[in-house]
């Protein structure tokens, strides 16, 4: 007698009954969600709650959920979404088709507007949810592995663990058991990650149902119990009744048929306590289905019509079919066909009202063997004619989904590679935003670091430049220090010695006889100087050294050189004319003598004595080195000291140019004047007026003054 359960994979070549009716309800109540908990603590513990409680009591969670809502609105993206995607959820459980479809597109569009990968893959999971309720395994397959390419990249840990699920056990319905196993595993992993008992029994419970299709007793049965225990953390009966759901018809598929019973029996108990009328129904169900293979019709019956009467109140329509079908079944077992017929009819219809034709056309040719069974071979004939019509139909809807799917294939690989594209083309614009800031900064940096070294440059340049003007300062210090007498400020010896180094090795060359510009030396000394130390000191001397050297200045002009020569002697070199030599030489007796020096209350009255010649000498024209000329000047210096002082003896010409009466001039000059080789001038200063004076003229030299000439000298 064919029977129908809720659990059990399809075994339709059996032709006995289908049991594929659980797995892909499961499918459309396996939804369930990572939550990313942030904002909103209190939100994402009570969505958990009601993630775990969906299945079991899908009526009372809607409304729960519907409440919840307006606070997921204001909540971050991620919590909302997994608010939306309950409710997508419980609209479906409840076998409110339409609302779910309204939701998903409602996301479909939001998704639209904000380019949000996320959300469009929560809009796809809920159609594939209501794909999979419909029965279309190929287009609720499709749909969760759009959502799952989609998920990959979002990054939502709740996306990733509903999507895998759903791509796993859409795909173990569509006979894909690779895809299905690998998704599956997908799931479990990450609601191991999330530490979540409550999505590891879910994921663990497809597991089972997949090994029970793959006839893998053993692993189906480790599965089972897993998802049992997992259950039992979690405290969800609904996850528990499944585990023992999914141990029974292992141990059907073992052939331990008393384990089978029991486990069954196990699971209706806990769905009864749990007061889970879902859980209840499902169990139910499949204790009708076990009954009815044993062929204990009344037992069968009484459970399917308890099945029946829950799972209308829950409104569940699979479930209602099932257990009408069932009921029907039974009926037609215990020989009252027209019940069993009216019964198996009505479970036809809400068949139909799913739009699951493959169980429509597999329930059909069970019922017409149901028929056969009990001599009803009209009825039997006439559902054999629509079963085959139904089947017809199913080829041709297999062969135009067929070419559905290749189309929906390639639009997804299309649609795939506009992600990829976008994605890529999101990556380098981010890399070449990133690129541009790095330019922009390293600009920033540079301006910085030149406007900064301009600075440091214009510092140091200032201070080089400060820097050089104190080292010409110092440099004119030192050069005034090294080449005047500190005291008189007048030039000193070094200076004159290299002012003849530099070119003036012979002075009588430094000047052309041609424009009758000739010069003149002159050495000077102070008279009785040490005598105006000893009576006024020797600052007072000093500063008498001072006020001749001023007045020396004062006398001749800024082109003279005038050198201290020694203690209280000083040398000049004049350029000037020929005929203006003799009054170079009076002009500086006069100065000097002719006024007292008055220094404070001090007055001292103070001569010099002055030996000078032309250079050079005429008439010769003979080279004459600076030493032997400033010997010359020196000798004649003496001749006015010992002549009586306050005078100046000039050596005017030598008689004859000869070298020979040179030598003889520089061996004794006076004795050379005397023997008439040279012509020389004498010059008397001003005789100073009486007075206290340290070098006035002692008795013997103011005595008059030579009135004869002495023999080649003349007397101004
Ligand atoms: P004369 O007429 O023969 O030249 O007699 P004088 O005393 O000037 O000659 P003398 O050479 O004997 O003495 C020169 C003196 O000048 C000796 C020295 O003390 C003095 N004297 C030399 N240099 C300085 C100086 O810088 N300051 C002062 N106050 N005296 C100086
Ligand atoms: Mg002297
Ligand atoms: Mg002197």
């Amino acid at each position: 007698m064919p029977a129908r359960s809720i659990c059990r994979p399809s075994r339709t070549s059996s032709g006995a009954r289908r049991g594929n009716l659980l797995p892909r309800f499961v499918a459309a109540l396996a939804l369930a969600c990572a939550c990313a908990a942030h904002a909103d603590d209190a939100l994402v513990s009570r969505a958990r709650e009601l993630e775990a409680a969906l299945n079991g009591f899908p009526q009372r969670t809607r409304s729960e959920l519907a409440a919840l809502l307006p606070r997921a609105d204001a909540a971050p993206a991620g919590e909302r979404r997994h608010a939306y995607a309950l409710y997508g959820q419980a609209h479906v459980l409840t076998g409110n088709t339409a609302d779910a479809a309204e939701l998903a597109d409602r996301l479909a569009d939001e998704a639209a507007g904000t380019h949000d990968p996320a959300t469009r893959a929560t809009a796809l999971l809920i159609r594939s949810a209501i794909e999979s309720t419909s029965g279309d395994a190929a287009r609720s397959t499709a749909l969760a592995q759009e959502a799952h390419d989609l998920a990959a990249t979002a990054g939502d840990d709740y996306l990733r663990y509903w999507a895998a699920l759903s791509l796993g056990t859409s795909a173990r319905m569509l006979g894909q058991p690779e895809v299905a196993l690998a998704n599956l595993q997908e799931a479990l992993s990450l609601a191991e990650a999330a530490g979540d008992p409550y999505r590891r029994s879910t994921a663990l419970y497809q597991l089972s149902v997949l090994q029970l299709t793959l006839k893998n007793g053993p692993a189906a049965l480790a599965a089972s119990l897993a998802a049992y225990r997992d259950g039992d953390a979690a405290r969800s009966a609904y996850a528990m009744v499944n585990g023992r759901i999914a141990e029974s018809a292992v141990m059907e598929l073992l052939e331990r048929p008393a384990r089978e019973l029991a486990a069954m029996e196990e699971a209706l108990a806990i769905a009864r306590t749990a007061r889970s009328e879902v859980a209840e129904a499902r169990a139910l169900v499949n204790l009708s289905d076990i009954r009815l293979r044993r062929k204990q019709y009344a037992e069968a019956l009484e459970l399917a019509r308890r099945s029946l009467q829950l799972s209308q109140s829950t409104g569940n329509p699979v479930l209602v079919a099932t257990s009408k079908a069932n009921a029907g079944f039974a009926l037609l077992g215990l020989g009252r066909i027209a019940e069993g017929k009216r019964l198996t009819d009505e479970s036809l219809t809400e068949y139909e009202r799913t739009g699951a034709t493959a169980e429509i056309a597999e329930l059909i040719g069970e019922y017409g063997r149901s028929l056969e069974d009990v001599g009803d071979y009209k009825g039997a004939l006439a559902l054999y004619h629509r079963e085959r019509k139904l089947n017809d139909e199913i080829a041709i809807q297999t062969r135009q989904r067929a070419l559905l799917e290749v189309q929906e294939k390639y639009e997804t690989a299309q649609r795939r590679r506009e992600i990829e594209l976008l994605n890529r083309e999101n990556e380098l614009k981010t890399v070449e935003i990133a690129n541009r800031v790095q330019i922009q900064r390293i600009w920033w940096l540079l301006a910085g670091l030149f406007a900064a070294s301009f600075v440091v440059v214009a510092l140091l340049y200032r201070k080089l430049r400060q820097t050089n003007a104190l080292l010409a300062g110092k440099n004119a210090e030192l050069s005034v220090q090294s080449t005047r007498d500190p005291l008189t400020a007048l030039y000193n010896r070094r200076y004159f010695q290299n002012f003849i180094d530099a070119g003036a090795a012979h002075p009588d060359r430094t000047h052309r006889n041609g424009d009758n510009l000739t010069s003149a030396l002159l050495l000077i000394d102070i008279d009785h100087f040490k005598e105006t130390n000893d009576r006024f000191g020797h600052a007072i001397g000093d500063a008498v050294l001072v006020a001749v050297a001023d007045r020396l200045r004062a006398t001749l002009r800024d082109t003279d050189i005038v050198v201290r020569w020694g203690g209280e002697e000083f040398l000049v070199y004049a350029a000037t004319k020929a005929d203006r030599i003799d009054d170079i030489a009076a002009r500086i007796l006069r100065a000097i003598s002719a006024q007292p020096i008055t220094l404070g209350d001090q007055v001292v009255r103070t001569t010099l004595s002055i030996g000078y010649m032309a250079l050079p000498l005429p008439p010769t024209s003979a080279p004459l080195s600076w030493d032997r000329a400033i010997g010359l000047v020196d000798m004649a210096l003496y001749m006015a000291k010992v002549n009586g002082r306050n005078r100046a003896y000039g050596i005017k010409r030598l008689v004859r140019d000869d070298g020979e009466d040179l030598a003889a001039v520089e061996r004794d000059l006076e004795r050379a004047a005397e023997s008439g080789l040279v012509e020389m001038q004498v010059l008397y200063g001003p005789i100073p007026a009486s007075g206290v004076s340290a070098n006035v003229p002692t008795f013997d030299e103011t005595g008059p003054l030579p009135q004869e000439r002495p023999p080649g000298m003349a007397v101004t």
